[in-house]
Order: structure tokens, then sequence, then C-alpha cells
């Protein structure tokens, strides 16, 4: 049976650390969350941005926008944003209204200010493993393996998803510790091999947004399991991964809830004050 990797006890820790630098900053820390229109779906995660921030004594403001704010618009308010001292960090809950290009509109929050890491200057520095500020999910999935204290060294790491806040940063800082990385798209299954290269992953990532998308019975004895997904299905919240089964064969398995969402919030507020050193301004 699999120990359970869980996000919100091994966050503790964590969050003690960085109250532990905020306290030694001098001053209290102030995140901007911007959000347009009334979406439902960004609440359980704006809930808990909030509840850490508060926990932190991090000072956050939500700005809600309306839904018919142009681009242009919502632009300008970043950018007030961006020179306000005060402001340490800058959140934009997805989803955004179809009118809004979010890649066009995250580029314009400072890189110093861009607590979840989506600054293509940012993303770029993951290339290189210099990034201070990393996608908030990528980085806490790279925790709990380490909290497993597993050597990702010459690991067949296999991840199923390649999105954009996931899958691509996790892949460069999996091969940053010198992992074999394989990533799985659509194409993956179109061609009908995602589960020959899940059955033998000794550590297995699944962000694609499917319940069950992942069969217990392909999990390989002994694995890691990272199931990121976060999926409804009749009133309760579930993974990608079947779980029952899968516990049966892995080493260890993140719950859902209570695995890497828990995490992710804390890794946003690990950014908020690793950005604390950069130029805020940029
Ligand atoms: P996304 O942008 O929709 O990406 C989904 C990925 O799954 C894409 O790369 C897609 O590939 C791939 N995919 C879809 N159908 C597939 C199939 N049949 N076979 C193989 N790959 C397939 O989603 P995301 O934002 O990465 O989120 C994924 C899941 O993680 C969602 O459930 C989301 O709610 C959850 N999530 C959780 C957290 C957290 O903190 N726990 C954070 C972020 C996201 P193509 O692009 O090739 O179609």
């Amino acid at each position: 049976m699999a120990k359970l990797l869980e996000g919100k006890l091994i966050a503790a820790q964590l969050k003690d650390i960085l109250l532990k630098k905020i306290l030694a900053s001098g001053k209290p820390l102030h995140l901007a969350s911007i959000q347009v229109g009334e979406n439902l779906s960004s609440g359980v995660y704006l809930k808990s941005q909030k509840k850490n921030a508060e926990l932190l004594g991090v000072e956050y403001v939500l700005h809600k926008l309306d839904q018919a704010i142009t681009q242009e618009e919502l632009i300008e308010f970043i950018e007030t944003l961006n020179k306000e001292l005060r402001v340490n960090g800058i959140i934009l809950q997805m989803p955004l209204p179809a009118h809004i290009d979010y890649k066009k509109i995250s580029s314009h929050i400072a890189p110093g200010k861009d607590v979840e890491g989506m600054h293509p200057l940012n993303m770029g520095k993951i290339i290189f493993g210099k990034s201070q500020v990393l996608p908030c999910t990528a980085s806490a999935v790279m925790e709990l393996i380490n909290f497993t204290g597993m050597e990702l060294k010459g690991k067949e790491v296999v991840i199923v998803g390649h999105s954009e806040i996931v899958g691509k940063p996790l892949s460069l800082l999996l091969l940053d510790k010198l992992a074999t990385v394989t990533v799985c798209h659509i194409g993956t299954s179109q061609a009908g091999k995602l589960e020959e290269h899940v059955r033998r992953a000794e550590v297995l990532i699944v962000a694609v947004g499917k319940a069950g998308f992942i069969k217990g019975i392909w999990i390989k004895e002994g694995a890691l399991v990272v199931d990121v997904g976060i999926n409804k299905v009749e009133d309760k919240i579930v993974g990608d991964v079947e779980f029952v089964e899968a516990e049966k064969r892995a080493s260890w398995i993140t719950p859902v809830p209570g695995g890497v969402g828990p995490f992710t919030v804390v890794m946003l507020m690990r950014n908020l004050v690793n950005a604390l050193s950069l130029n805020r301004y940029l």
C-alpha cells in the first residue's frame, strides 16, 4: 500500500520558514489579486490564497474588475500595480473572459512581481536553472517528490500533459535533476502509446484534467505517483489517476484533494518572498 504524499501536512514546515523570512524582511508584504468578472471555478484556489496569506501576515487585496473590461484597460490596471511601491506580488485569477488573451496580459506583470512565475522572462530562466520564481504547480510537484527522498538522477519519469503551467516547466526542472523525462500528450494517446509509457514510469506525474484517465493497473510496482488533476464528479473532487487501484501498486501517491493543490498555494507564497530580492519594476 502506498504512503500518502499529503501536500497539506508537508507544507506546514515550509510555512514556518516563510513566516520567519517575512518577519525578517521587516515590513508586511502585499499581494494584489485580480479577478475579471465572476468566475466561480477559481473560488477554491482564491479562498486558499487568502487563507495562506493571512496565516503569513501577508496583506491580500482582491481587485474585482468588470467582465467587460478591455484588454488595454486591464494592461493599464496591471501597470499601475507594477508601479505601486507597496505591492510585492500580482496574481491574475483564471479563467479570464474569452476576449482577454492570457499570454499577452501575463507578460505585462513586472517579472519581479510575477508570483505565479508565468512571465516569459521567469519561464525562460528555467532553461538555465536560474529562476527564483517558478510556476507554482510545477514547483509544488518538485517539492513533493523531494519530500519522499527519492533520488531523481537516472529515474524514468513520465509526465502526462504538456501544459505551459505544469508539464512543460516540470520537464525542464526534472531534466535539471538528471531524470530521464518522457512527456506524453494527445499525440501519445492518439498513437496508442500512452499505456506503455505509463507502465514503465518510476515516477509518474499526471496533469490532464480527466477523472480516472490513468488506469490504476497501469501503475508500475513501487512507482511514485503525483496526480495534479482536479475533477468534479458527482459533487466529489477526484484526480486523473484511478486512486484505489493505483494506491495498491505505488510506493507514494498524492491524494486528491489534499495533495498537490494545497502545496501549490504555498509555492505562491514562496515566490512572493523570493521576489523580494528581485528588481520589482523590470
Ligand atoms: P490543460 O492546459 O488543459 O492541459 C491538459 C493537458 O493534458 C494538455 O497538455 C493536453 O494535451 C493533455 N491531454 C488532454 N487529453 C489528453 C489525452 N487524451 N491523452 C494525453 N494527453 C491529453 O490543463 P492544466 O492547466 O495543465 O491542468 C490539468 C489538470 O490539473 C486540471 O485538472 C487542472 O484543474 C489541474 N491543475 C491542478 C493544479 C493544482 O494546484 N493541483 C494546478 C493547475 C492545474 P494536448 O494539449 O496535446 O491536447
